[in-house]
């Protein structure tokens, strides 16, 4: 599986465990018909769709289906239920000795073909979206950068305001590995992202670029208020530190801000570079500061 989280890898065992059982319900519907033996007491109940384990697990996961479609995950329970109807139909009457109806194996048929086609839909979409968003921090990676970078400067042009684009890193952040460990450093960045986080606007939004670098994008009107913005966020940074336990000194962290205004139809990747170029600037000139450079 590509670099997914803990729980999100599980949360995508439960959706492939859930293909398989109700794929399985073909060999299931058969046995019952040519032994004539009960598929278990749960299977005959009307409330099947709930007690089977899908049918609970879906029941409590319902608001992440629901983020992505409203509309397929009602469609989703809907086939659902009407797969464990019709099987209890088909089971009960060859149970009973009568043969099984055709219009309930056409419904079987038909909604087990849909749940898989559903299932498989919200798989892809979940995993598209898994790998878009780092794990560590839950921030978007820069796969996304491109488009936000569009939508921003469309946003700009018809508020007349202007676009700024920050290159953010980490002063010293090797050291923090090296005294601390990695997995603290872990702990450390999504320290860091939840400082950044609280001193932006919503439609300031942040990226992982990589390592211990993030990309961040800002709509101003004017060159002061994103220097006012950019010497909050340092500021911020600077102001909160990470606790330890057993009474250890909190780890503190600076971070140098690259920050440009974006030129009228100008790509990222010149922009970037330009950002980068500030950040350098920054650093060499002592870190924990911003540096603005305009092209
Ligand atoms: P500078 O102020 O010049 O940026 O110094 P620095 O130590 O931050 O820069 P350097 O590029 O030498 O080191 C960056 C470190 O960040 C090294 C790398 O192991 C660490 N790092 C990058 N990503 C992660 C991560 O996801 N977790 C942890 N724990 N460390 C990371
Ligand atoms: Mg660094
Ligand atoms: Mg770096």
């Amino acid at each position: 599986m590509p670099n997914l989280s803990g729980e999100m890898r599980y949360f995508i065992i439960e959706l492939d465990a859930a293909v398989e059982a109700h794929l399985d319900w073909t060999r299931r519907v058969m046995r019952c018909a040519v032994l004539q033996a009960s598929p278990g007491d749960d299977v005959l109940s009307s409330q099947a769709h709930q007690l089977c384990r899908f049918g609970h697990w879906i029941g409590l996961q319902r608001p992440r289906f629901e983020k992505l479609s409203v509309l397929k995950t009602r469609q989703l329970e809907a086939v659902h239920q009407a797969m464990h109807d019709a099987i209890r139909a088909l089971c009960t009457n060859i149970l009973d000795g009568k043969p099984g109806g055709g219009a309930d194996l056409e419904v079987f048929e038909q909604s087990q073909s849909e749940l898989i086609g559903l299932l498989a839909w919200f798989k892809t979409q979940f995993l598209a979206e898994a790998m878009c968003n780092d794990p560590l921090t839950g921030l978007p990676l820069r796969y996304g950068i491109e488009d936000e970078f569009i939508q921003s400067q469309k946003a700009v042009r018809r508020e007349q305001t202007q676009l700024y684009v920050a290159m953010i890193d980490v002063d010293h952040f090797k050291d923090v590995n090296d005294q601390y460990g990695h997995a603290v450093g872990d702990k450390a960045l999504q320290h860091l992202t939840r400082s950044l986080s609280n001193a932006l606007r919503p439609n300031e939004p942040l990226f992982r670029f990589g390592g211990e670098e993030f990309l961040l994008m800002m709509q101003c009107p004017s060159p002061e208020a994103a220097t006012i913005a950019a010497k909050r966020i340092v500021e911020q940074v600077r102001n909160s530190p990470m606790p330890l336990d057993h009474f250890a000194e909190p780890i503190r962290m600076t971070i140098t801000l690259g920050l440009t205004l974006v030129q009228n139809g100008e790509l990222l990747d010149e922009v970037v570079e330009r950002a980068d170029r500030a950040l350098y600037a920054g650093k060499n000139s002592g870190r924990d500061r911003f540096v603005m450079l305009n092209g």
